[in-house]
C-alpha cells in the first residue's frame, strides 16, 4: 500500500494505493523481513495529511510490523551502542518486530546517554525509511526485536508503538502506586496504558475521558475507576494525566484536573489546528500555577520497546485488535479517522 501524494481523508478516503513493488535488497547491516502483521497507528494519519509528510515520496507507511526473517545482508561489521549483547544478530526464520525507531547515530550525547529518541538523525519506519504495509520490508538488524512465544504476531504488533510508547508515557509522567491517573482518549495507546497501570501501580486509581460513550464503557470494562466525557470533572484530583487526543481542549482540560505538581503528558506526534484558540485562554492560576507541567513524549528507544514486550508476556497484557486485509488499509484508516476505534487495528499480510 503506497502513499503517494499528501491528501486528507475529507478529500480522498482512499489515500493509499495497491500495487505491486520490487522486493528490497538488504545492504550489509540489514535483514529482508517477510511481514505477517502491521498495526495501524494515528501517526500514518499525521503523514497522509500532512501534519508530519515524509520527506519523501511514494513511501510504504506503517511501524508496528511483525515479520519473519527471510534473509539477510552481511551485518558482521555491525556496532551497536545498545546494550543488547548477541541478540543484534538475527536469524534467518527468527520472527521479530519493528518499531517506530529505524535507526539513530549511536555515537552522539543524546544516543550516548541513552535518549536514542531524540538523535538529531532519528529515522522513523514508514516515514524515512519504507515501513510494514508491505509483503516484506528491510530493517537496520541492529533495530529488530525478538518477540516473546507467548505473544500471537497480532497481539505482538500493536504493543510495538501504541504499547511502547504508551509505556514510555507512563513512565514519563512519574506515577506512583496509589497515586489517582488520567487517560485522555482511549485508543489504541490508552487502553494499554490502563492496562499496565493496573499491573504496575494496583493501588492507582484511573480515570478516563473520551468523548465516545462506546469507549467509556469499554474503559469501565478494563477496570476504570470512572469513566466520563472529556470537559467532565472526576471530582478527584489527578497526579498525571496522559492525553493521546489529536486536538487541544483536552489538554486544557487535563490543567484544570491536575493536582498541584501534576504532570500532563502529551503523547502525540502533532497536534491538529482545528481548536488551538483554546490555549489562548489558559487560566494561569487554576491551570498551569501550583508547579503543573506538561511535557510530550517523543518516539521511543529500543529499550522502551524491548522492556515493554516483556513486561507484556509476562503479565499478560494483550491488545484488543481488530483484523483487515491489507489491501483494506484505507478502509481501516478512514474508521479511525471518524473515531471508530475499539483497540487497535492490525492488517493482516501473509
Ligand atoms: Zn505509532
Ligand atoms: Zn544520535
Amino acid at each position: 500500500m503506497l502513499l503517494r501524494e499528501i491528501t486528507t481523508l475529507a478529500q480522498n478516503t482512499t489515500p493509499l494505493f495497491y500495487t505491486g513493488i520490487s522486493e528490497p535488497i538488504p545492504r550489509e547491516g540489514e535483514a529482508l523481513i517477510r511481514v505477517t502483521r502491521c498495526g495501524v497507528c494515528h501517526t500514518e494519519l499525521d503523514e497522509i495529511e500532512g501534519r508530519m509528510p515524509p520527506p519523501h515520496l511514494p513511501v510504504v507507511l506503517g511501524h508496528q510490523v511483525v515479520g519473519v526473517v527471510e534473509s539477510s545482508g552481511d551485518f558482521s561489521r555491525i556496532t551497536t551502542t545498545a546494550p543488547f549483547g548477541d541478540d543484534k544478530v538475527v536469524t534467518t526464520g527468527q520472527r521479530v518486530g519493528v518499531a517506530w525507531i529505524a535507526s539513530a547515530c549511536g555515537l552522539c550525547h543524546q544516543c550516548l546517554a541513552g535518549n536514542e529518541n531524540l538523535c538529531a538523525e532519528f529515522k522513523a519506519t514508514g516515514r524515512d525509511v519504507d515501513g510494514g504495509y508491505a509483503e516484506y520490508m528491510k530493517v537496520r538488524a541492529d533495530f529488530v526485536h525478538p518477540i516473546p512465544d507467548s505473544l500471537s504476531d497480532s497481539e505482538a504488533a500493536p504493543l510495538l508503538c501504541a504499547g511502547a510508547i504508551g509505556y514510555r508515557s507512563l513512565r514519563l509522567s512519574r506515577l506512583t502506586d496509589g497515586q489517582c491517573l488520567g487517560l485522555m482518549g482511549f485508543g489504541g495507546s490508552n487502553h494499554l496504558v490502563l492496562k499496565i497501570a493496573k499491573h504496575k501501580y494496583p493501588k492507582s486509581k484511573i480515570f478516563v475521558f473520551s468523548r465516545n460513550s462506546n469507549e467509556r464503557e469499554f474503559a469501565l470494562s478494563l477496570g476504570a475507576a470512572w469513566a466520563g466525557a472529556i470537559d467532565q470533572s472526576p471530582l478527584e484530583g489527578l497526579d498525571a494525566v496522559i492525553d493521546t487526543t489529536p486536538v487541544w481542549g483536552p489538554v486544557s482540560e487535563a490543567l484544570k484536573f491536575l493536582s498541584p505538581g501534576g504532570r500532563l503528558v502529551i503523547n502525540a506526534i502533532r497536534k491538529e489546528e482545528s481548536d488551538k484558540e483554546t490555549l489562548t485562554m489558559l487560566d494561569y492560576p487554576s491551570q498551569l500555577w501550583m508547579e503543573k507541567e506538561i511535557k510530550s513524549v517523543a518516539n521511543v528507544t529500543r529499550k522502551d520497546v524491548r522492556e515493554f514486550l516483556q513486561l507484556a508476556a509476562v503479565a499478560g497484557i494483550r491488545p484488543e485488535f481488530q483484523e483487515y486485509e491489507l489491501s483494506e488499509a484505507n478502509q481501516a484508516l478512514l474508521e479511525m479517522k471518524q473515531g471508530k476505534i475499539r483497540g487497535t487495528k492490525v492488517l493482516r499480510i501473509d
